[in-house]
């Protein structure tokens, strides 16, 4: 049987680090694991049962129900990669809304959520064949992982980027608005106690500012071919 490696891609908010693995994954014939969206669909369920009062998050009645939150993804053929669900239902579409954007770096934040979804993560990864993007994989989720990636891009582009991703899907979005989303959540994603964002040791860094994605993408599957060689 080939070698089959893990693929970790961390990196600050929307610099297509979920593009990039789902085209890794389609190459490769790996899974691909959005961890972001783990993060998101608890802050869709937290925010659906009023677990966020005028924008505090109540973290010791949201830890008291995460055996109630059921998260899994299931492959769509027509798309070509898997979607979100939260308690069996999709919630793909809800989960990216800027609503989730502004409020899922404060729910990242909670140790008792980290540990849940970890957990979940490196049940998921531990046959390796595996991509997967968030902020903290190379670090804390798969330490050991062959690849760990890191991606960053200036600001202006990244919420660009997002900006045309909700316009393109019909969402009424403001250009400043989710500059300032971008900023924000890089911040306290970087600055929270637990797992925090940083550029692992092992890392590669890969700034996209000024890249396309099939000169990104070529640059990354010659580091995988050169690990699985
Ligand atoms: O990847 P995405 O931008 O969808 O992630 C949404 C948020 O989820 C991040 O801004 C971060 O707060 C949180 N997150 C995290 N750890 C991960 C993945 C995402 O804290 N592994």
């Amino acid at each position: 049987m080939s070698k089959k490696i893990t693929i970790a891609i961390d990196g600050l908010s929307s610099t297509g680090k979920s593009t990039i693995a789902k085209m890794l994954a389609k190459k490769y014939n790996y899974i691909y694991v959005d961890t972001g969206a783990m993060y998101r669909a608890v802050t869709l369920y937290a925010m659906q049962n009023e677990l966020i009062v005028n924008g505090v998050v109540e973290s010791d009645a949201l830890v008291n129900k995460l055996e109630e939150i059921v998260l899994s993804f299931v492959f769509n053929d027509r798309l070509g990669f898997a979607e979100m669900y939260l308690n069996e239902i999709n919630v793909e579409k809800e989960i990216r809304t800027l609503a989730v954007s502004k409020l899922v770096s404060k729910i990242a934040t909670i140790s008792a959520v980290r540990k849940k979804l970890v957990a979940e993560q490196q049940s998921m990864g531990k046959r390796g064949g595996i991509v997967m993007d968030g902020r903290d994989i190379g670090s804390v989720v798969f330490p050991d992982a062959e690849l760990k990636l890191f991606m960053t891009a200036s600001a202006d582009k990244r919420a660009f980027r997002r900006y045309k991703e909700l316009i393109d899907r019909g969402d009424n979005v403001d250009y400043k608005e989710i500059l300032e989303n971008v900023v924000e959540r890089d911040r306290i994603d970087s600055t929270r106690k637990d797992s925090p964002l940083i550029i692992d040791k092992d890392a590669i860094e890969i700034d996209n500012s000024d890249m396309g994605i099939k000169e990104q993408f070529e640059r990354i599957c010659t580091l995988v071919d050169r690990r699985l060689n």
